[in-house]
């Protein structure tokens, strides 16, 4: 059994569907089902008895204590987080409670129930915690990629909330001897991904005539992973990874957020024609930039792949193809999320645990 937060968001559900497609192992999956979390993502798992979920948050001590005694997990992997970097801008109150005083809240309940088992499980269990190359800060153009030695210069309310809750995990293992792995991955997309971040943004407005809004001139950079790359190398680490140890997750993908949407806009002209025969990218909008936005984050993997072997299986072209035919595919999905009509769809389905 592991313990999985956040598994209803974006990550986490595709990890929890990752996880159970390759391993008989049950997943008690804990979420607060923020706006972010949609347990449609994970309808498919409806009367699997190898998925338990409970809504709650990794703030909730009394409730983190009771579900590591009742399913006595081996590990825990956290995701639950607030994630969006331009919600963190606005009201950085939420990404302080969940991203820092929850971490918080989980490694001392984690560590309780550590302390607690017996030699072997003991020895053998894990707490990895899930974070972002946002940590690292921004970076020159010619400037090498982020590794793991990287100085942690967080820019956004978001960024600098992650980079705490990375130290607490680092401080867990050093002073109590938690047996915690973090990861630190590039930015993500595939299926699942809710339609306020770039790429799914990008296909959600273009197939509703709606504008394509790209920040400043375009030209921030990103390294990005398909997602369920992501999940394989969590998988990966999980599996194996150095004790203490920071492994970056990326996809060797720097590409700057015009040439993103310029592609989007191409598959979309191809797979879903505009019925006036121009292309989506007449749709495209220069707004005002996101203040202090990051010029350039890139990620060196190299250690990952060096020691555990992991390879992303996607190219950007073939992982970004998948995504676009998902969404084309997937419209009642798009319509749930926006209407948050799958709120209530929570209350017929699923009983806590
Ligand atoms: P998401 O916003 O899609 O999902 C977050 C999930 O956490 C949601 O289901 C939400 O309901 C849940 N949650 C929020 N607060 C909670 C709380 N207090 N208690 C319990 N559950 C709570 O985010 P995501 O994109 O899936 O990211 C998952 C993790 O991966 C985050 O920690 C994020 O920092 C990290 N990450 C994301 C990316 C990316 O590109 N999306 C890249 C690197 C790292």
């Amino acid at each position: 059994m592991i313990l999985v937060t956040g598994g209803a968001g974006f990550i986490g559900a595709n990890f929890v569907l990752d996880w159970l497609s390759v391993h008989d192992e049950p997943v008690v999956n804990l979420d607060k089902l923020t706006y972010a979390g949609n347990l449609h993502n994970l309808a498919s798992l409806q009367g699997d008895a190898r998925h338990v979920f409970v809504q709650g948050d990794i703030g909730d001590s009394a409730l983190l204590t009771e579900l590591l005694q009742k399913h006595r997990p081996r590990a825990v992997v956290n995701f639950a987080a607030e994630s969006h970097v331009d919600r963190s801008i606005h009201g950085p109150e939420d990404f302080i409670q969940t991203n820092i005083v929850g971490s918080f809240r989980l490694l001392e309940a984690v560590r309780a129930y550590w302390n607690g088992l017996d030699a072997t499980p003991k020895q053998d269990f894990r707490f990895l915690h899930v974070s972002t190359d946002e940590v690292y800060g921004s970076l020159d153009a010619q400037a090498p990629a982020f590794t793991e030695e990287h100085l942690y210069q967080p820019n956004s309310p978001y960024s600098a909330s992650k980079a705490a809750s990375d130290h607490l995990v680092r401080a867990w293992h050093h002073t109590y001897g938690l047996p915690v792995l973090t990861t630190n991955c590039s930015n993500n997309y595939g299926p699942l991904h809710f339609p306020e971040k770039l790429i799914p943004l990008m296909i959600v407005n273009a197939l509703a005539g709606k504008p394509l809004p790209i920040y400043g001139d375009g030209m921030q950079v990103r390294d990005w992973l398909y997602v369920k790359d992501h999940c394989s190398a969590i998988r990966r680490v999980l599996e194996a990874g150095r004790l203490g140890e920071t492994y970056n997750v990326g996809g060797w993908n720097e590409k700057p957020n015009v040439d993103i949407v310029h592609h989007v806009c191409s598959l979309l002209d191809e797979l879903r024609p505009r019925a006036d025969g121009q292309s989506y990218r007449e749709q495209i909008s220069y707004v005002k930039d996101r203040p202090g936005h990051d010029r350039r984050y890139a990620i060196d993997a190299r250690k990952l792949e060096r020691e555990l072997g992991w390879k992303p299986a996607e190219t950007f072209e073939s992982g970004i193809r998948k995504t676009v035919q998902w969404y084309l595919e997937n419209p009642q999905w798009v319509a749930q999320v926006q209407s948050g009509a799958y709120r209530d769809w929570v209350q017929t389905q699923y009983a806590n645990a």
